[in-house]
């Protein structure tokens, strides 16, 4: 195998890839080799050569190259479970520290811009997660705050609506988002830090818009709480009632524009329920779009993209009393191509952050009656 190339910039990890066929789970190395922007997997068990592509081909970046990930190598979802020496892990680890960060309820209706703000300021997101606390939960994650005199306030303020809550992946995380949300006081924050996430969102020391791990302990002790491996977690908030389904696609989240895709939706005047990230296997692609099987030429090309990274799902709805919410979100969605769109509906969603026919932004839910049910397949089957 090509170890030759090792005076070569390489980095090596050990993935796992589900192998439907075989119902069995196989482990691999996977070489990325950043001179020659290729990729090598080298098969464990039978210890010879798997495959060799070409970095370009499959879409993946350095940055994509972290523990926890799931990245779509040739069409198969490999997951990303260790460093596969140690110069990756001394590279690398360093690089890719992670801290959990959280919108707070009352700054839940910027979800849109704060997210933007965030890609702007280049983290990268790789889980994220719209829930519910209950008090006994809130006061579990706050543990370090039990004593203090602000607790129940803090309490009352967390309960009282939906957070979301995120993990970011990157060099020095902790230290670089605790110094992109800025001092806990949002009014010091606007005199010592204006372009900070809680001098723009936040309203008083209480009312703070958005949270930050302390350190790298309370960071790991944060997302095993929220994104634990097994185990409960606070609910998500779908409603499952009068809503469609809109997901962001992979190329989509990948490109930076879910944040502004998520403020266009809500400036038009829809609600987002629930939101959450998945990472879907192929199976589960393919289950979601069986009903273009046969019908549309595209359906293969539409699965290799919905499974080509994370991409975010939306439970859109209405406020109360309004029209079936699925007709008016397709509106907005616009023609399925972003190139007639662009002619016919130039300020439609598909318009707007589409560019081909398959990379085209968003799905929305086409048949009315099909947008409880395809809410459901994410909110209520995939969400653990
Ligand atoms: P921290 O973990 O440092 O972000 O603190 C947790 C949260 O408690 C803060 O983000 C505020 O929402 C709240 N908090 C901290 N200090 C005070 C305070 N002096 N008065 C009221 N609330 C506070």
């Amino acid at each position: 195998m090509s170890l030759t190339l090792a005076d070569d910039e390489r980095y090596c990890f050990t993935v796992e890839w589900y192998e439907e066929m075989a119902a069995r789970v196989r482990q691999f190395q996977f070489f990325y080799f950043v001179k020659a922007q290729s990729i090598e997997m080298y098969d464990i068990k039978n210890r010879k050569m798997f495959l060799r592509t070409s970095v370009k081909e499959n879409n993946i970046s350095p940055a994509d190259l972290y523990l926890g990930n799931s990245i779509n190598v040739c069409g198969r979802l490999l997951n990303i479970v260790d460093y596969g020496d140690d110069y990756t892990r001394r590279k690398l680890s360093a690089k890719k520290e992670r801290t959990l960060g959280m919108i707070k309820p009352d700054a839940v209706d910027k979800l849109g811009q704060i997210l933007d703000k965030i890609c702007q300021k280049g983290f990268l997101i790789s889980r994220l997660r719209m829930c519910r606390m209950n008090r006994n939960q809130a006061l579990s994650f706050y543990q370090e705050h039990q004593s203090k005199p602000f607790l129940n306030a803090l309490l009352d303020y967390v309960t009282s609506g939906p957070v979301v809550t995120f993990e970011i992946v990157g060099e020095n995380a902790v230290g670089a988002w605790r110094e992109a949300i800025g001092p806990t006081d949002p009014s010091a924050a606007r005199k010592t830090a204006p372009t900070s996430i809680r001098a723009q969102y936040g309203q008083d020391v209480t009312f703070n818009a958005v949270h930050g791990s302390s350190d790298p302990g309370a960071a790991a002790r944060e997302i095993e709480f929220f994104f634990p491996s097994s185990g409960p977690v606070p609910p998500n908030t779908a409603r499952v009632g009068n809503c469609t389904c809109c997901i962001i696609k992979p190329s989509a989240v990948k490109a930076g524009m879910a944040g502004k895709i998520i403020s266009a939706i809500t400036e038009a005047g829809f609600q987002v329920g629930a939101t959450q990230m998945f990472t879907l296997e192929k199976a589960n692609a393919e289950e979601f779009l069986e009903v273009y099987k046969g019908v549309v030429h595209e359906y293969s090309a539409m699965v290799v993209e919905l499974t080509s990274g994370p991409c975010l799902v939306l439970e859109i709805c209405a406020p109360e009393g309004s029209p079936p919410v699925a007709p008016a979100f397709r509106e907005l969605a616009g023609p399925t191509d972003p190139e007639i769109a662009r002619h016919l509906r130039p300020r439609t969603l598909r318009a707007l952050f589409g560019s081909d026919k398959i990379k085209n932004a968003i799905h929305c839910t086409d048949l009315p009656d099909d947008g409880q049910l395809e809410v459901e397949y994410f909110f209520r089957i995939l969400d653990r």
